[in-house]
């Protein structure tokens, strides 16, 4: 198909049966396709095609050559087509709710952060365009100047994953582009129109040149694996589950490429004896249920003063049993479909043995079709299988704990180290808390659930490596150059 029959426009019924690789949207016949499907209805809402590792490496092709030139466009310039983008998903926002609700089941509440928040994003990175700096450094060899030089790194390879697909997606790629690198963009396969042809679109229509945004859809075995370990991807930057994250880490160390990993989490929302416990259940309520707790910052477990233990577990369950279930296009919705069968199958069989381990069902524990009601467990402990393992899910085991000490301790037993809250009405005793949890991000009062444009965001232990926004992202999608200039004779010892 010829780009002039390709529908230019936004929206959940636009073609979007296609690869874009060097700016041609291209629709090979003999590729196997991908279903994209409502999860909250089961239809179909069109195919895309998997991509081979041929297209993977086309797209490397294009995003070589075209990063050539992009890097010598002014800053100016690039953070105008950012910029452009950011004002085009303003101008498309219900037509990209609509995809977001239709393709990967994001709820009203979903949709707000998710809009709003890639809107503010991606307004940000176009300034990377002028925050990427250096500096003049002193130098131990007289006549010597130093200059420190931070360039763009090349081709960034972007894999994301479906729980947040459009802000997961562009908060890698608007600040790869706002600093003068391409991108091969790999979305899941769920969400390959939020998490990727969107993106391809609202790019293209914003004025990028040719080749600087590739998108291949596909899977990750095959797509996603060519991506990682291709010899010109100079920095992946993978957000998914840990295992993966793993195999993508080794796979781009292997051609010495820089891997920016956000992987999973196992959050604590730990409620002390003297919290506000009107708010500690506001917050948990949120951060166990937003998107449907498919979320890496979703609190997955919530630990409790066993004195107040009770009367929170349930406030907690009375609240998620009025959570409104159904089909993200009514707002009233909280609860939308969980994203695949896969993913519902793993939660309930966490839940079922929890149950089985002595936890007790307060709410929830079922539900039709792709759906999952909130669910409440009491009398959990780390070790039972919704405690223990990253549920994403609306799941909420609660677990009791008798002093600070204890807390501290079950919070950090888990593998991973990415967001934790802590609710207690002395700030200072909070903040102790706060500060012996091994996390990526602590919130005091609030719950896990937090994002911020300009503040690092990433994890500890297997949560990941590196960090994502404002400077910290500026860093790790740039490289540093020392260029020194020797402006008297020197002296040399022979
Ligand atoms: P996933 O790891 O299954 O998939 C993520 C991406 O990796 C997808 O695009 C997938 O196609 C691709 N992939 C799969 N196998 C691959 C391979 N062998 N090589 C290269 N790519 C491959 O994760 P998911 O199910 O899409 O998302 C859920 C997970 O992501 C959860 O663990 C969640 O905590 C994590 N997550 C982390 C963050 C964060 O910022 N830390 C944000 C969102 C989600």
């Amino acid at each position: 198909m010829s780009e002039s029959e390709v529908s230019q426009e936004i929206s959940i019924d636009a073609f979007w049966n296609a690869l874009y690789i060097d700016g041609e949207w291209e629709t090979p016949d003999d590729r196997d396709r991908i279903d994209v499907t409502n999860p909250a209805t089961g239809e179909s809402v069109t195919e895309v095609p998997a991509a081979s590792v041929d297209d993977v490496d086309r797209a490397f092709e294009a995003a070589t050559r075209a990063q050539a030139e992009w890097e010598e466009t002014t800053p100016d310039e690039r953070a105008a087509v950012v910029r452009r983008a950011a004002t085009l998903i303003e101008e498309y926002e219900d037509e990209i709710r609509e995809i977001l609700a239709v393709e990967s089941g994001g709820t009203k509440p979903r949709q707000d952060i998710e809009v709003g928040g890639t809107i503010t994003f991606v307004h940000d990175a176009a300034s990377f365009a002028f925050r990427s700096s250096g500096g003049h450094n002193q130098s131990k060899i007289p006549g010597k100047e130093n200059i420190i030089q931070r360039e763009p790194v090349g081709v960034v390879g972007v894999i994301s994953p479906w729980n947040v697909p459009l802000k997961l997606s562009i908060r890698a790629v608007a600040p790869a582009i706002a600093l003068g690198n391409s991108v091969v963009l790999k979305p899941a396969q769920e969400t390959s129109i939020s998490g990727g042809l969107l993106l391809a679109r609202l790019f293209e229509m914003a004025g990028l040149p040719e080749g600087v945004l590739n998108v291949v859809t596909g899977t990750g075995p095959e797509a996603g694996d060519r991506v990682a370990s291709h010899p010109d991807c100079e920095v992946i930057a993978f957000t998914g589950s840990t295992p993966v994250g793993q195999m993508v880490g080794q796979n781009a160390v292997d051609h010495f490429a820089f891997p920016a990993l956000e992987l999973g989490g196992n959050n604590p929302h730990v409620v002390l004896e003297d919290a506000d416990l009107d708010a500690a259940v506001d917050a948990g309520v949120f951060g166990s249920f937003w998107n449907q707790g498919q979320v890496c910052i979703s609190i997955n477990r919530h630990l409790v003063h066993e004195s107040i233990y009770e009367e929170y577990a349930e406030r907690l369950a009375e609240r998620a049993a009025e959570l409104k279930i159904g089909d993200p296009l009514d707002d009233d919705v909280v609860i939308g479909p969980i994203i695949n069968a896969d993913q519902r199958e793993e939660m309930l069989d966490y839940i079922d043995r929890t149950v089985e381990q002595g936890a007790t069902l307060e709410t929830g524990g079922a539900g039709e079709g792709l759906f999952v009601e909130p669910t409440v467990l009491t009398n959990v402990t780390n070790e039972m299988a919704a405690a223990c393992n990253e549920h994403f899910g609306p799941v909420a085991p609660i677990i009791p704990f008798s002093d600070d000490d204890e807390a501290v301790e079950l919070a950090n037993d888990t593998e991973y180290g990415l967001a934790a809250s802590v609710h207690s009405a002395d700030r200072g005793r909070a903040r102790d808390v706060a500060d012996r949890i091994e996390a990526g991000m602590v919130h005091v009062n609030d719950q896990t659930v937090n994002v911020e444009p300009h503040v690092p965001f990433g994890g500890v232990k297997d949560s990941g490596m590196g960090r994502y926004n404002g400077k910290w992202i500026i860093d790790e999608f740039t490289q540093t150059k020392w260029t020194s200039v020797q402006r008297e004779p020197r002296e040399y010892p022979f």
